[in-house]
């Protein structure tokens, strides 16, 4: 079970960077999926701080996984931890998420830590800094409106925007998969889900019914720089040309040449939200 307790005091809109945060509450999340097999997921947001211009929220993100030793809990912040090589082995992963999740915590002015017990579960927490909003609503008070109604006039509503293509993703994060799923469906899509390049490349060639594919960079087995290289090399003897859409976690600089170069011919840094995947779609 997946639970989200947001403190109704809360206004519904604060200033602050979205991409930055989504980054890392999906790193929190996608580690409390990928460890933890029975009981649930909770995230909480809470108000703890404020004064005139500013809010310090706390986020924390609860399960009742696999846990981690006390030993193991103060090194897990540091790049290219794993506390354990078994689901590694299993689950892949960079060992780089909560080092990437520290660095963004600490550039919004907040501090990341940890509680967890060995085979009882974690709790990974972390505070922000954000400016006040102009439009002071709680989360109570904006259930009253109407939806859209507190949009500014000049953004793209993209609700409404329905595609109808056989999408192929292949990407081995579960939570990255649910989220990609849902959004993919909701606009239109029909979707099939793999989880590494080995199983993408069968995919396409097993079949010639996809119009467009997204694909994970960092994955098990195979890669998506090599998976698209050898659908490129499969399409180009069949004459076919399906676009392939890389999904890449690290948006760092160089990232765009190397998918453009291994055969793909569009970029999504991840997180993504539903307008920036609908903007590649309509393209
Ligand atoms: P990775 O890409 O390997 O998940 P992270 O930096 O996100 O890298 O996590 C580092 C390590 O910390 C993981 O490999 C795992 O051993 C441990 N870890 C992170 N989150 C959890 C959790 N919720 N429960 C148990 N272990 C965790």
């Amino acid at each position: 079970m997946l639970g989200c307790y947001i403190d109704s005091d809360l206004p519904v809109s604060v200033n602050g960077d979205p991409g930055r945060l989504r980054q890392i509450l999906m790193n929190l999340l996608s580690n409390a999926v990928k460890f933890t097999s029975h009981g649930e997921i909770v995230i909480r947001v809470n108000l703890k701080n404020q004064d005139e211009n500013s809010l310090l929220l706390y986020f924390a993100v609860e399960d009742t996984g696999i846990g981690i030793s006390s030993e193991k809990q103060k090194a897990i912040f540091n790049a290219f931890f794993q506390a354990d090589e078994t689901t590694t082995r299993k689950f892949g992963g960079t060992g780089l998420g909560l080092t990437i999740s520290r660095q963004l915590v600490e550039l919004m002015e907040g501090k990341i830590g940890i509680e967890s017990e060995m085979g009882k579960g974690s709790k990974f927490y972390f505070t922000a800094k954000f400016g006040r909003s102009k439009s002071e609503l709680s989360i109570l008070g904006a259930r009253n409106l109407k939806p859209g109604g507190n949009k500014k006039e000049n953004v793209e509503d993209h609700s409404f925007q329905k595609f109808n293509a056989r999408v192929l993703v292949a990407e081995d994060n579960p939570t990255n998969q649910i989220v990609a799923q849902g959004m993919l469906e909701v606009t239109g899509c029909t979707v099939d889900m793999v989880e590494n390049g080995v199983e993408a490349v069968k995919a396409v060639k097993n079949s010639d019914i996809y119009d467009i594919i997204f694909m994970d960079c960092q994955m098990p087995v195979m890669d998506g720089y090599e998976a698209s290289e050898k659908i490129r090399r499969m399409m180009k003897q069949s004459n076919r040309d399906i676009p392939i859409i890389a999904l890449t976690a690290n948006a760092m600089k160089g990232d765009r040449k190397k998918c453009i170069t291994a055969g793909m011919n569009d970029y999504l840094p991840k997180p993504f939200d539903k307008s920036q995947l609908i903007d590649i779609l309509k393209r």
